[in-house]
């Protein structure tokens, strides 16, 4: 069946028949439930903000149930053998990949990210799968460390069961980033997915009650100041990974510091792209558009902050300008849409109140800046839909530099030197991600020590490698994850240190 917006709304609305039909609550262990004393609330799809179901939100009990399950599982799970590990993580990989038609076409309806880029969803989720799964034989070894009379050996064990909170932009992407490492670390995990973005957890859920043992994969559906208060507060849960904003992080980490939790938190951030004059031009324009406006701007790793230099400026703005203009904004599932609606009409308000924003604080609005109402017959009037937005001759102290809009917006700020655009980038709270354009190479080299951000990309879009680290700096986290980054959170490291028997023991009251 060829790709329209017409086959895909059929294909996706078989899909969604069964969330209709029946409330979605939680998975604990082993079984689906809904949970005790939940409160049901309506799924809405920003696509026309029609309901796609109902959720039940989980109650204390619920956690508290997912949580001793996590726990009883935990020492099995632990002490299966990674051979044994990683045969039944690639089985899930292999469920991912079988539905991995499903998985985009529920995605992108519940979370308004365009078909296009969520196509390749679950087959990256299967490849992070396989790629934790080859390395849970070895997950436990550590080093062997040599004395004169001693050895030392470290072993690494499983931290126990870890609880996984994750945001509504790319929801089953993240959350397989989380939980695969955490899995073939040996962990039983508690997942607690966004409240605006359930569906694509469900499924997963759904195949871990047909590939895991019990009480392995638990998932409680809910709101944060319930269900996410709780996980990050039981005494059973031994370490808490977080993807969502930062101020998230800050409530968690008081949420957790009763019971001393190992914190991982990727945040938000204003990325810079920083444009020289002797960057590669076309390749640099498509990346400031794409690694902006694709995923509707509601992207971690977006680059919101533009930094050009003077040389080239008034020509990279105007190209950049007729770009934006000509973005394709619609329904998710149109295999056209470039830009599709705002996850929820909280979200959306936020992100168009910059529009007036920008003006009071003096910049221009050379592309976009308002909502689309008028339905085109492709997209409705009632969905989340706004217009690709460039907003130039901004400086770095305007709010619209400063904060993440987490939309289709891109602040420009112009600038001279090197010494100059260093300290721009730097102006910010965040420090997840940067972008550098330059042919220079020495130039290159000198910005990636300078700018303060977890992972910079030189003349690149943003590039994953499953063993390289990923993570922020300052208010865009704490920790890295990635390859062996993800086993040291999840995991502890024990020395254990044996005599040889030949030197003398200190004797005391003989
Ligand atoms: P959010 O912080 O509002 O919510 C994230 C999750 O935390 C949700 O499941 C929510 O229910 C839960 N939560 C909220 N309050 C809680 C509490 N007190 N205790 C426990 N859990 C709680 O974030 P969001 O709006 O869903 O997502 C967007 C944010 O995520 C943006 O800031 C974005 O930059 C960030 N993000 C970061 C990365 C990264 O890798 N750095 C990746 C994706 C998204």
């Amino acid at each position: 069946m060829s790709d329209t917006l017409q086959t895909n709304l059929e294909r996706a609305t078989a899909y969604l028949e069964r969330f209709k039909a029946n409330p979605i609550g939680h998975f604990i262990n082993g079984q689906f439930t809904l949970g005790q004393d939940g409160t049901a609330y309506d799924n809405l799809t920003p696509t026309d903000n029609s309901s796609l179901g109902q959720v039940i939100a989980g109650s204390v009990a619920d956690v508290d149930a997912a949580c001793e399950a996590a726990e009883n599982a935990a020492e099995a799970w632990a002490d299966m053998p990674g051979a044994q590990r990683r045969a039944l993580l690639h089985k899930f990989a292999d469920e991912l990949e079988r539905r991995a038609d499903e998985i985009a076409l529920v995605e992108s309806m519940d979370c308004g990210q365009p078909i296009r880029f969520m196509k390749q969803a679950a087959v990256r989720g299967a490849a992070n799968f396989r790629f934790f799964a080859d390395k849970a034989a070895e997950a436990q070894n550590g080093l062997a460390l040599h004395q004169a009379e001693h050895t030392n050996y470290t072993i690494r064990e499983p931290i126990g069961p870890v609880g996984i909170i994750t945001p509504w932009n790319t929801p089953f992407m993240l959350s397989t980033w989380k939980i695969a490492p955490a899995l073939a670390a040996g962990c039983t995990v508690v997942h607690k997915p966004a409240e605006l973005t359930p569906l694509s957890a469900f499924i997963l859920a759904e195949i871990a009650e047909k590939v895991l043992p019990a009480g392995v994969w638990n998932m409680v559906n809910g709101f944060g100041e319930t269900v996410g208060k709780r996980l990050t507060e039981h005494p059973a849960i031994k370490a808490v990974a977080l993807v969502g904003e930062s101020a998230t992080g800050s409530h968690i980490m008081r949420q957790g510091a009763a019971t001393l939790k190992r914190m991982h938190f990727e945040l938000g951030g204003k990325n810079p792209v920083i444009v020289f004059d002797d960057a590669d031009f076309d390749r640099a324009l498509d990346a400031v558009v794409f690694m902006l406006y694709s995923l509707n701007g509601q992207r971690c790793t977006s680059s919101s902050r533009l930094l050009i230099q003077k040389g080239i400026k008034a020509k990279f703005i105007a190209a950049l300008e007729a770009r934006v203009a000509n973005l394709r904004v619609g329904h998710s599932l149109d295999p056209n849409t470039e830009v599709g609606p705002l996850v929820a009409t909280e979200h959306f308000n936020k992100v168009i109140s910059y529009f007036d924003i920008a003006q009071q604080d003096g910049a221009k609005t050379a592309v976009g800046g308002y909502r689309i109402t008028e339905p085109t017959g492709e997209y409705s009037a009632q969905g989340n839909y706004v217009c690709p937005t460039l907003f130039t001759e901004a400086t770095n102290d305007m709010r619209i530099a400063q904060e993440e809009i987490f939309g289709p917006v891109l602040t420009a700020i112009g600038f001279e030197t090197e010494e100059e655009a260093i300290a721009l980038a730097n102006d910010t709270i965040y420090g997840l991600a940067g972008y550098i354009w330059t042919e220079n190479t020495g130039r290159a080299m000198r910005m990636g020590r300078k700018v303060k951000a977890g992972m910079l990309w030189v003349n690149s879009e943003n590039n994953r490698n499953l063993p390289s680290p990923f993570g922020g700096m300052k208010m865009s986290g704490i920790g890295r994850d990635g390859g062996d980054w993800s086993f040291d959170f999840y995991m502890e490291t024990k020395n254990v240190c044996v005599a040889h028997g030949t030197h003398r023991v200190p004797t005391l009251g003989k």
